[in-house]
């Protein structure tokens, strides 16, 4: 499409569509490795590529001169390979200086590995897609390649009755996810983080080597939350539960004019939230303030939830009709699956030319306080940009529950209770410069302030965080979740990746 901008993304036509079927591709580049050759495809066409397989830009790519105009990959070569061996020759027969990034969903805030650097080879993992089930020990695993991504696993594990903490984004993908710290709002207060089920782990370290990495390993450990920094990931297996573990979930859709209205709503369910559903493991809630003037309430009930799914939500609905405030939609999820997949639609219809995206989070360790809950409404419900850039969210989540009782992984996830996503979605062609840094500046004056209110950590995850925000504060005890954990990912990184050829990722401020 762009033969004079060889990078870049701006003819859209194909953004946001997230599997690559051919675009840009030819076979033939021959790698040489173990004294074999081996042929990997690769993108010719890097515009196209990049339109195609990252799902969202920076908000912060689009604000200068330069942001005025498309965004590029810089790569010198995007690959895709199709196994561990391919990867591990081909890490082998490059310079020891080249750095490597990897691509699995795309889906990365800041767009790091997908960018890269004029030095760089980014691995596309899309072709790294198999799905295999497997009994150990009673145990029932499943292994997933590298490329493989939600919406795949999940109808693939639904068919064995199976369920996981999957997170609601049908194209993010799975290793992207579990190497970043990833989190389920609707499952993990029962199943854990979907890294905390990984039993198994192949990966291709900087030196090349190909390594199965088990829970005896420290390495092991530090993939699961810091791994973007310290290799590549080609499969990785995961601990599966019976989907008998989710009775079911209640949604309700309330409709609001104001934003005082959204406030006074947020102001009580927020207290349901924190006093009738923390303290019950058997059930996770979470309440999204949309830019399209609605208020999404999502209550998921586990196995040991005892008691009228119907009956639990009536207090909500009150408060709605309370408020004179319409519910436009009520539903029922039955099962794992239906309520995994519940926001795929939502999330599909997510589009832009290109979409553009600022992702931070907020959380406390315990349950939040008064003042916490007052700040939430006041300050994020009422000056996020959701009327600026219409197609963002907040999302105001449960956590804790499983993800304490398992064994903690380098992720800030493991340690808070109450937490929100503040996501800032904009269709880019719609907005001229000076409207993208009027969003960008009202996102980050809500981070700002968010430093301030005490009890309350902000972005402490990879997966939830913006890690290109110009000057701002990251610290690396929250991202990983404590000390401890950031002595053990450094460690690693100097002995499995010491000349930093892995860096592009969310971690590269303080890694
Ligand atoms: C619409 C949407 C919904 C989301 N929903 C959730 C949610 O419910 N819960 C949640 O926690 N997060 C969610 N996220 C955030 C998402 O989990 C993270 O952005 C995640 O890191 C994306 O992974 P990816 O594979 O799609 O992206 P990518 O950009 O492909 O990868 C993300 C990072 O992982 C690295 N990586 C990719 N493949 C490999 C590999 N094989 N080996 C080593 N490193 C690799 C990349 O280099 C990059 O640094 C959502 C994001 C969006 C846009």
């Amino acid at each position: 499409m762009t033969a004079e901008h060889p990078g870049d993304a701006s003819g859209r036509s194909a953004w946001n569509q997230s599997s690559p079927r051919g675009i840009g591709l030819v076979a033939g580049t021959v790698i040489t490795g173990s004294g074999s050759e081996r042929a990997i495809e690769q993108v010719v066409d890097k515009g196209s590529w990049l339109a195609e397989r990252a799902s969202c830009v920076s908000g912060n790519r689009l604000l200068g001169a330069d942001g005025a105009g498309p965004v590029r990959t810089q790569a010198r070569e995007i690959l895709l390979p199709r196994s561990a061996e391919e990867i591990a020759d081909l890490v082998r027969s490059l310079p020891p200086d080249t750095p490597v990034g990897s691509v699995c969903g795309g889906h990365e805030s800041s767009n790091a590995a997908a960018v890269a650097s004029d030095s760089a080879v980014v691995l596309d993992m899309a072709r790294l897609k198999s799905i295999d089930f497997h009994e150990e020990s009673g145990r029932k695993l499943v292994t997933v390649g590298g490329g493989v991504v939600f919406r795949e696993l999940v109808e693939a594990v639904r068919v064995r009755q199976g369920a996981l903490p999957v997170g609601t984004g049908p194209g993010v993908g799975i290793v992207g996810y579990v190497v970043n710290g990833g989190l389920s709002g609707y499952f993990s207060r029962r199943l854990g983080l979907l890294g905390q089920r990984v039993t198994r782990l192949t990966m291709v370290t900087a030196a090349g080597e190909i390594r199965v990495l088990t829970p005896d390993d420290e390495l092991f450990t530090a993939m699961l939350g810091a791994g973007s920094a310290l290799g590549i990931v080609c499969d990785l297996t995961l601990d599966m539960e019976s989907d008998s573990v989710v009775r079911g979930a209640e949604q309700r859709v309330v409709a609001f004019e104001t934003r005082a209205q959204a406030v006074a709503f947020a102001r009580e369910a927020l207290r349901f939230q924190r006093d009738q559903v923390l303290p019950d493991e058997g059930m996770s809630m979470e309440l999204v303030v949309a830019g399209t003037k609605t208020l999404v309430v999502t209550i998921v009930f586990y196995d040991s939830f005892r008691g009228s799914m119907a009956e639990f939500v009536a207090p909500l609905e009150a408060l709605a009709a309370r408020l004179e405030l319409p519910i436009v939609a009520s539903s029922h999820f039955g099962s794992w699956y239906e309520t995994a997949a519940a926001l795929w639609p939502v999330i599909n219809a997510m589009k832009g030319n290109p979409l553009a995206m600022l992702q931070h989070c907020l959380g406390s360790e315990g349950a939040p306080t008064d003042a916490i809950l007052d700040w939430v409404c006041d300050t994020v419900v009422a000056e996020a940009p959701l009327d600026e850039a219409p197609l963002s969210i907040v999302e105001i989540r449960t956590l804790g529950a499983a993800v304490m009782a398992m064994k903690p992984i380098p992720s800030g996830n493991c340690r808070h209770r109450f937490f929100l996503d503040l996501i800032t979605h904009y269709d880019a062609k719609e907005k001229t410069v000076a409207e993208r840094r009027e969003i960008a500046a009202m996102t980050r004056s809500v981070i700002e302030k968010a430093r301030g209110v005490e009890g309350l950590a902000v972005d402490f995850s990879g997966t939830h965080s913006q890690p290109d925000d110009p000057g701002a504060n990251v610290s690396p005890s929250l991202i990983f979740g404590s000390e401890a954990m950031v002595e053990l990912v450094r460690a690693q990184k100097k002995v499995v990746d010491p000349g930093n050829r892995f860096r592009f990722h969310p971690y590269a401020k303080f890694l």
